[in-house]
């Protein structure tokens, strides 16, 4: 069962997405990873194993931003290794998924039709791949999401933050828990009120 944050605040936010994550640790997890907003780029940092490995990395490479989202990772479709290891990302979205994508597979071999790639062998992948194209058909986030969630089949939690939307946290979910919660200036998403 895997752990899922999402922060949206005004001061850097990484340390607050570990801080978040670390909460999450008793659900159990093979990886974790962070996603922010810096500079109207999407910026990552993922490793394999314990969230120390991730807090090894993040105090050599800084996370900047106020906006992100963070993942530990119970493998289900690809080797708990980093390049598995969510947030998965292109250069405009990054998500963090909870679940499984049943229908991966077509999905993954419709968008390779179409010219994308895919580095990972996770199903969680093909989720920020379709929102990017349908982002390019001129659709807003909000409706690129609720448009590629209506052709997930499974039970999946996701969220997502948008290279050209500093300000937007969105989440989605059918089946497992998203706990959100609103603060005074900072918004929260998360696997449980635990983390929040
Ligand atoms: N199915 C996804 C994966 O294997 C998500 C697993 C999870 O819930 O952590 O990456």
């Amino acid at each position: 069962m895997c752990g899922i944050i999402g922060i949206s605040t005004k001061r850097d936010v990484s340390s607050l997405i570990l801080q978040g994550l670390k909460q999450l640790e008793y659900r159990g997890y093979d990886s974790a990873g962070i996603a922010t907003i810096a500079g109207g780029k999407i910026c990552r940092a993922r490793a394999e194993g314990k969230l120390v490995n991730l807090e090894k990395q993040l105090a050599q490479t800084p996370l900047k931003g106020p906006l992100g989202i963070g993942h530990t990772r119970w493998a289900t479709h690809g080797a708990p290794n980093e390049t598995n290891a969510h947030p998965h990302a292109t250069d405009k979205v990054a998500v963090v998924h909870n679940g499984i994508i049943e229908n991966f597979r077509e999905l993954k071999e419709e968008l390779t039709k179409l010219g994308y790639a895919f580095y990972s062998q996770t199903d969680t992948e093909v989720v920020p791949v379709l929102i990017t194209h349908l982002l390019k058909t001129g659709l807003t986030p909000q409706a690129a999401v609720a448009k590629a969630i209506a052709r997930f089949h499974g039970a999946f939690a996701l969220a997502f933050i948008f290279a050209d939307h500093p300000d937007l946290l969105i989440g989605a979910r059918k089946g497992p828990p998203l706990a959100v919660g609103f603060g005074e200036g900072e918004n929260y998403l998360g696997s449980d009120a635990i983390a929040l």
